[in-house]
């Protein structure tokens, strides 16, 4: 069955309410949108709305605004639990996130500075960088919110952003919101709710929140039944071009800019050695 280009788009907004309500994953919007024009516009005010729904936890809507032109101006984005709220909402329900992460390129911290003096967020402090993120994070700055809710800077030891991601102890923290696209780095396992670690170890923390929002956690491959897929640590990926990451224009501006992370020249990887035995690329072992 075809669906005319015509139908009329508050019927295109129902449609889309009722496939999304059980599903809410942003993978279901993106399928949507691939319908035809109006299906791509209403899911993409979808996504824009939910954006913004999930920042409000933190700051009002002028806020908001004036967060993503800073964004906009450093190349910085929008990491953490809040990317993975706008991914995938279904994680989130009884447990919303309660920080929200900022990432931005090494040498502007004194732009979120001045935006924090702005606002009157003066309640704030530099925090110590985990000494297994040294190499990718150069600093932290913790900030109190008016409503008492926190929001962290890591400040990239590169002129990337993207460094301090991919990074990330873990393969579900690998998503981000930019001011024009949101990016998953590891599509299939966010979409089906695992997670692995990564090169630093995730804290007692960190693997406690995944266990409140049901996300399965390996501490490795190594006893899959399967392939490792994108998860194997044998393999490299480079940022150069985004293979393999989901990527998404939710503002209407997005075309209008060039995507600077598909530019950056980044390798990464989430391990050393793979001992899967279901996996091509193992590690051979010798008698
Ligand atoms: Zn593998």
């Amino acid at each position: 069955m075809s669906i005319p280009e015509q139908l009329p788009a508050d019927i295109v907004s129902c449609i889309i309410e009722q496939a999304t309500s059980d599903e809410p994953s942003l993978s279901k919007l993106v399928r949507l949108s691939h319908i035809n024009s109006v299906f791509a516009e209403s899911c993409r005010s979808v996504v824009s709305t939910r954006v913004r729904s999930v920042i409000r936890a933190f700051m009002d809507d002028g806020v908001i605004d004036s967060l993503f032109e800073t964004l906009e101006n450093v190349h910085g984005f929008i990491g953490g639990s809040v990317a993975l709220a706008v991914i995938e909402p279904g994680f989130f329900i009884d447990h919303p996130p309660r920080d929200i992460d900022i990432m931005t390129p090494s040498g502007t911290m004194t732009e979120w500075v001045a935006w924090c003096d702005s606002h009157g967020f003066v309640d704030r402090e530099t925090g110590e960088v985990n000494p297994d993120r040294e190499d990718s994070t150069k600093s932290i700055l913790w900030v109190r919110m008016h409503n008492g809710t926190e929001l962290k800077i890591h400040q990239s030891q590169s002129s990337s952003a993207l460094l301090t991601l991919l990074s990330s102890n873990l393969t579900s923290q690998m998503n981000a919101i930019s001011p024009f696209r949101i990016y998953c780095f590891y599509p299939w396992m966010t979409v089906n709710g695992i997670s692995i670690s990564c090169q630093g170890s995730p804290t007692t923390y960190d693997i406690d929140q995944l266990e409140r929002r049901s996300i399965e956690y390996y501490w490795s491959t190594c006893l899959w039944n399967g392939p490792c897929g994108r998860g194997c640590p044998m393999i490299w990926h480079l940022s150069y071009g985004l293979e393999g990451v989901g990527t998404y224009e939710w503002s209407r501006r997005a075309h209008l800019s060039y995507d600077i992370f598909a530019e950056t020249h980044l390798r990464w990887g989430i391990g050393d050695d793979c001992y899967n035995v279901h996996c091509p690329y193992r590690v051979q072992e010798i008698d």
